[in-house]
C-alpha cells in the first residue's frame, strides 16, 4: 500500500457569502453554487457551522436532539418567516469539539441558540431535505482574530471524522452602507477589500487575520461578525497544508456585500454568471434588517 492511499480521506470544508436571507426562497447563481457544492458532497455525518449570527460572548456549540430554526431578522415577507429547517442536532459533537481544542474552553448549549439564518438560508439549497445532523459553534466576540484562525486551524481532525465544516459570513458586509437599489454591484472599497481578501485566502490563507490592516477594513467590517467566519476556513486550509482552496461563486450585492463563496478539498468549479442577486428588499433600511 502506498503512503497516498493510506492517507485519510478528508471531508470538503467551506465558507459561503450568505447576504440576503431572502436567497433561501431564490434560485439565483450563488444560491445554484451552494446546491452545487452540496451535491457533490459525500454525505457527513454532520454538519458543523459557525454562523455570522451567533455572535456571542463565549465560544459554545449547540447540543440539542432538535435545534429549533431561528428567524433573526426583521422587516423581511412572512413567506421567510415560515421557513422551517428540520435537522436533527447531535449533541455528541459538543463533546468531540471540545475534546479537540482543549484548552479552550467550549460552552454546551441546550437551550438558547439553534439554527440560525446565516445557516438555514445556506443549507435550504446545500442539502434540502434536512436530514445531516446540524450544530453550531458560536463566534466569541470577546476574542481576536488570531483566536478564531488558530481555533478553525484546530477543528481540522473533525474532517477526517466525517463532520463538514461550514462557516456562512460575509468578507464584505456593511449594513450601513447598503443600496438595495445595487442589486449586483459592489462599491470601489468593497471591491479593493474582497479582492486583496481573495488573494489572501487562496495564496497565504494562514495571514488572512491580518487582513485587519487593511485600509479598507474598517468599511468592510464595520463589525467583524460576518467576517470572522472566513477565519475558521483560512485555519483549516492552514492546517491542511498543500490542499486546495477553490472560489466557489464570486460577486457583489447592493454595494457593500461581497457573495464570495470558497471551498476547502473540493472544487465545484465556478458556477456561470447567470441572474444575480435576490431583488426582495425588507422594509426596513438594511441597518436594522439584521441581515
Ligand atoms: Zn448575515
Amino acid at each position: 500500500m502506498s503512503v497516498d492511499s493510506m492517507a485519510p480521506h478528508l471531508t470538503p470544508a467551506a465558507f459561503v457569502g450568505h447576504g440576503n436571507p431572502m436567497n433561501a426562497l431564490e434560485l439565483n447563481r450563488y444560491t445554484a453554487a451552494w446546491r452545487a457544492f452540496g451535491e457533490a458532497v459525500s454525505r457527513p455525518r454532520a454538519i458543523l457551522v459557525v454562523s455570522a449570527h451567533w455572535y456571542i460572548n463565549a465560544t459554545a456549540v449547540t447540543a440539542m436532539e432538535r435545534p429549533r430554526t431561528i428567524h433573526d431578522f426583521y422587516g423581511f415577507p412572512k413567506q421567510l418567516f415560515d421557513v422551517q429547517y428540520p435537522a436533527p442536532g447531535l449533541p455528541d459533537l459538543h463533546d468531540e469539539v471540545s475534546e479537540i481544542v482543549k484548552p479552550t474552553w467550549v460552552g454546551r448549549d441546550v437551550d438558547s441558540w439553534g439554527i440560525d439564518h446565516g445557516t438555514w438560508s445556506v443549507l435550504v439549497h446545500a442539502f434540502p431535505d434536512a436530514s445531516i445532523p446540524v450544530v453550531q459553534l458560536s463566534i466569541n466576540a470577546d476574542k481576536p482574530l488570531d483566536y478564531h484562525l488558530e481555533l478553525g486551524a484546530k477543528l481540522a481532525p473533525l474532517r477526517e471524522r466525517d463532520v463538514l465544516v461550514l462557516a456562512s459570513g460575509n468578507v464584505v458586509h456593511n449594513l450601513r452602507g447598503m443600496n438595495w437599489s445595487l442589486e449586483d454591484d459592489g462599491f470601489d472599497w468593497a471591491q479593493r477589500f474582497n479582492e486583496d481578501a481573495k488573494q489572501r485566502m487562496l495564496t497565504d490563507p494562514t495571514e488572512f487575520a491580518t487582513m485587519d490592516a487593511h485600509a479598507d477594513y474598517r468599511r468592510a467590517a464595520p463589525t467583524p461578525d460576518h467576517f470572522i467566519p472566513a477565519l475558521y476556513l483560512a485555519g483549516l486550509a492552514g492546517a491542511a497544508g498543500t490542499e486546495e482552496m477553490s472560489v466557489l461563486v464570486d460577486g457583489y450585492a447592493y454595494g457593500s456585500l461581497s457573495m464570495t463563496a470558497y471551498t476547502l478539498g473540493l472544487d465545484c468549479g465556478q458556477t456561470a454568471e447567470t441572474a444575480g442577486a435576490p431583488s426582495a428588499p425588507p422594509g426596513l433600511p438594511p441597518d436594522n434588517s439584521n441581515i
